[in-house]
């Protein structure tokens, strides 16, 4: 008869809208809701339902950990334009926190663990590298326009965890100097903290 089959969320159980759902990895759909506790650089079309669930719970600890101890852990913050990033860094736990436009959508702070963050190798993937000096943790890349100019600059890194492998921080072109001291202070801390 032609009837579409109303779509829930798997967590929730609420009716889905078309436009606002995720889909994971075994055909199962999220609400705008849920994924908004989930993380916010998660790969969730590679986590099945029980994994959402359980990185939900994580999260909320997380959270529950950065809430208590985030008067005392370093602040770096940067302003741009409307956008606030902030960087916290706890040289005791090995562990950073980072509040930029990515994270303000979501519920939780996302917690990283320095140990966690794998030197960056797949730069070559894009087409301007304006960060070159040594090794790197964080690397920052900018997107191009059409005429060659820096559109977007991302600061990136790669993390260790199957699920969240790819942190990408976007700065508007006219930040780069934000965006270059936020990759420097990060690179800094890692580089101070990183147990090899
Ligand atoms: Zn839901």
């Amino acid at each position: 008869m032609g009837i579409l089959k109303k779509l829930n969320c798997c967590l929730c159980k609420k009716e889905l809208r078309v436009t606002r759902r995720t889909k994971l990895q075994n055909g199962e759909y999220i609400c705008d809701e849920c994924r908004r506790a989930t993380h916010p650089y998660a790969h969730l079309d590679r986590c099945n339902k029980e994994e959402v669930q359980s990185m939900i719970l994580q999260m909320q600890k997380d959270e529950k950990l950065f809430e208590d101890n985030k008067v005392s852990m370093e602040k770096v913050h940067f302003v741009c334009g409307i956008h606030k990033y902030t960087l916290y860094t706890d040289e005791y736990e090995k562990v950073f926190v980072i509040d930029t436009i990515e994270t303000e959508m979501f519920k939780y702070k996302p917690i990283f663990q320095v140990n966690q963050v794998k030197a960056y190798s797949h730069i070559n993937t894009e087409k301007m590298s304006v960060n070159d000096e040594g090794i790197r943790y964080v690397t920052i890349v900018a997107k191009l326009d059409d005429k060659g100019k820096p559109r977007i600059y991302y600061v990136k890194f790669l993390y260790d965890n199957p699920k969240i492998q790819k942190v990408k921080i976007r700065f508007e072109a006219t930040y780069v100097k934000e965006a270059r001291a936020f990759c420097k202070a990060l690179n800094t801390f890692i580089q101070k903290n990183k147990v090899e």
